[in-house]
């Protein structure tokens, strides 16, 4: 049988259980998390956000084909899920709409990758959330970083330490609640960081959201995913 268009630019199985079925499959989508994860990261545990999930296997692999193989599709197929996911949170929460602060790439992941997947996980929860959200691009690297996945966590901490800046607090205009948004968070270094740069400007974060949340196994070593 000739290989039609669609197999080469779409997986023809599942990512996650190799069932014949494209992308991600009716039964794995079914399996996602319903209602999202609260996380808590920095002084005391004080910064409350929430995960989609955990950063088990199959969270690692979604990641590797979405950031490293620019497989975005993958995203675009759990969009309503991530959505639901975050609207549960905010409603939780109290609130009725939000803007949406994406980390920014370091200068290392977009010379190796040319596009923001915290940003391309913004975009899906604009798309499908029941409530009116807003991409806020508000916060910028000051400075360059080292690459966090080889640091220790109290070395990750240094390392973000005022990275981020607000260059224009004017594009914060529009919802009150304020959530940073991450692929990832492990130790909570960036999204602390990010929210440090906002308190600067003269603004609260609400929250934060992320597609996974972990701790470091080895913190000596790091761990590959940050
Ligand atoms: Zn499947």
């Amino acid at each position: 049988m000739p290989v039609s268009i669609l197999d080469l630019v779409f997986p023809s199985v599942c990512l996650w259980c190799s069932e014949q079925s494209g992308l991600l499959c009716e039964r794995c989508l079914d399996r996602l998390p319903k209602t999202a994860i609260e996380v808590f990261r920095g002084e005391g545990m004080s910064f409350r956000g929430a995960a989609f999930g955990r950063l088990d296997a199959d969270a690692k692999l979604f990641l590797h084909e979405v950031k490293d193989r620019q497989q975005t599709a993958y995203l675009k197929a759990i969009g309503p899920h991530l959505a639901a996911s975050f609207d549960n949170q905010l409603e939780h929460l109290g609130w009725q709409s939000a803007q949406l602060v994406p980390i920014p790439p370091s200068q290392r992941g977009w010379s190796s990758r040319g596009f923001n997947p915290a940003e391309s996980l913004v975009r899906e929860l604009v798309r499908h959330s029941r409530f009116p959200l807003k991409l806020t691009r508000a916060i910028e690297y000051r400075r360059t970083v080292d690459d966090q996945r080889v640091l220790s966590a109290s070395q990750r901490s240094q390392n973000l330490a005022g990275a981020f800046v607000v260059p224009r607090p004017d594009r914060l205009h529009g919802p009150k609640a304020i959530f940073i948004v991450d692929d990832v968070v492990t130790t909570g270094s960036t999204i602390l960081a990010a929210r440090s740069a906002l308190a600067e400007a003269g603004f609260e974060a609400a929250g934060f959201f992320a597609f996974a949340e972990t701790f470091l196994k080895n913190a000596t070593t790091g761990t590959k995913w940050v």
